[in-house]
């Protein structure tokens, strides 16, 4: 057998370097896989303001850079590659990389995140964080005074544009049929809301403006009606997937992929596994939850590898 590593993490984002914080100082000498985008989200947003500690805000990708070289002083040991296959049948676990490699760690503390959906526009892409955003917790605040757009009729969609409501006097709420997803308690504070304007039937066809956002054209797909609406803020809330695929046939996840820990802890069904971030959580999805979860993989799989007497 190879060199069996005391705990790998897989995952770059707040969750995954938080957990190589606490995994480093406590002496286990843990291997990061950054994955296929190092960073993670954070990489594409740009100032982060509600993350403590920074008064006046920070960059996205400076907090992640940050984040890595506060894991590397401790001795992270950081690979940029994909894991692509997990094997969790024996007490040694087994991940496999995208390159064949195959890695064996007594602890894995999974950090794969969520990616949000986009509607695959061309001018969505071109746009994101010059007005795009699939986050209003994190860039609504950039929007407050202007109109703005929020697609999607879900739970998420309903929350942000309530969210937004707070801080713009208009949000224009596209929902693609004639109703929407969303609970009926958050569809009723959508509807009550004065300025929340939910349009039925309507896509959103392109996002207007150059440099930045400046408006959208809107199409009913029951009548084929088209409009043009100024906007500053064009939010996509069409919900958010969890980057799970490589476990579904080890791990218990909810109907969404989102992996399911044990309660009041970072473990899994399986000795030696955790999970943290956004892998794990639908409902708060925010940098400073997904940090905090790190830390619990981290002091978890240590008290697993202390029990075990392997540190
Ligand atoms: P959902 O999958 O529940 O909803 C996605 C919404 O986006 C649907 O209305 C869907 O339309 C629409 N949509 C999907 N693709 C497109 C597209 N290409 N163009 C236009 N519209 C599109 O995702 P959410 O993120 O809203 O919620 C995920 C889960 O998290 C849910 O279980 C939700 O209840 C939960 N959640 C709970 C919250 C809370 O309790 N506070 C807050 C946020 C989320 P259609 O309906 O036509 O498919």
């Amino acid at each position: 057998m190879g060199v069996i590593h005391n705990c790998l993490i897989i995952g770059s984002g707040p969750a995954g370097y938080t957990a190589a914080i606490y995994a480093a100082r406590a002496g286990m000498n843990p291997v990061l896989y950054t994955g296929k985008e190092p960073g993670g989200q954070l990489m594409i947003t740009t100032d982060v303001e509600n993350y403590p500690g920074y008064p006046d805000g920070i960059m996205g990708p400076m907090m992640m850079e940050q984040f890595q070289k506060q894991a590397e002083r401790f001795g992270t040991e950081i690979k940029y590659e994909v894991i692509d296959k997990v094997d969790f049948s024996g007490s040694v676990h087994k991940v496999s990389t995208e390159s064949g490699e195959e890695v064996l760690a007594h602890t894995v503390i999974i950090s794969t995140g969520a990616s949000a959906k986009w509607l695959g526009l061309e001018s969505e892409r071109r746009l994101m964080n010059q007005g795009v955003s699939a986050c209003a917790v994190c860039d609504g605040f950039f929007f407050k005074g202007t109109e703005v757009a929020v697609v999607g009729g879900g739970d998420t969609a309903a929350e942000e544009a309530s969210y937004l409501a707070k801080l713009c006097p208009m949000v224009h709420l596209f929902v693609r049929r004639d109703e929407m997803r969303a609970s009926k308690i958050m569809q009723n504070r959508v509807i009550n809301t004065k300025n929340i304007k939910v349009y039925w039937n309507t896509e959103a066809e392109e996002i207007l403006g150059r440099e930045e956002v400046e408006g959208v054209r809107i199409i009913n797909n029951k009548t084929g009606n088209k409009q043009v609406i100024p906007i500053k803020g064009f939010f996509t809330a069409i919900g958010h997937k969890p980057n799970t695929d490589i476990f579904k046939d080890w791990l218990d996840m909810d109907e969404s992929g989102y992996l399911m820990n044990l309660p009041d802890s970072a473990k899994t069904k399986i000795p030696g596994v955790f999970v943290s971030g956004d892998a794990q959580d639908n409902v708060y999805r925010q940098a400073v939850t997904a940090a905090g979860t790190g830390c619990m993989a981290a002091l978890d799989a240590e008290r697993y590898l202390a029990a075990k007497e392997i540190i």
